[in-house]
């Protein structure tokens, strides 16, 4: 079930689970680098949000 992204060095299809490039040799584990700093984002915005509604429930 791997989905496809294109390289960004050649701009060929390549899975998204793969790290590097099968047909230029390009890294392509920034996407993941990305992917795992936006999700650390999306849970700190959520927890942020989860307490501000908890301060206010509280009082
Ligand atoms: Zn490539």
């Amino acid at each position: 079930m791997d989905q496809l992204t294109s390289c960004k060095t050649c701009s060929k299809e390549v899975a998204q689970s793969a790290t590097v490039c099968p047909h230029c040799g390009a890294k392509l584990k920034m996407n993941l680098i990305e992917k795992l700093v936006l999700y650390v984002i999306v849970s700190f915005a959520a927890l942020y949000l989860i307490a501000i509604i908890g301060i206010k429930w509280s009082k």
